[in-house]
């Protein structure tokens, strides 16, 4: 898996996103997600955990 580093506003496919200073975990299930400010620790910087995949039922 790609590290990419990933800024807040930035658009992204649905997954679990992590805050890289205080590994706050948030869930985005919309198609077209964009990546907030953390609600912890107010950083503007998300590293992706894991993408969601698409229809795996
Ligand atoms: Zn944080």
């Amino acid at each position: 898996m790609s590290r990419e580093r990933l800024t807040t506003g930035t658009e992204v496919a649905p997954g679990i996103y992590r805050c890289n200073a205080c590994a706050k975990q948030i869930d985005c299930q919309d198609e077209e997600c964009k990546l907030p400010q953390c609600s912890a620790c107010g950083s503007f910087s998300w590293r992706t955990t894991r993408l969601l995949s698409k229809k795996d039922s």
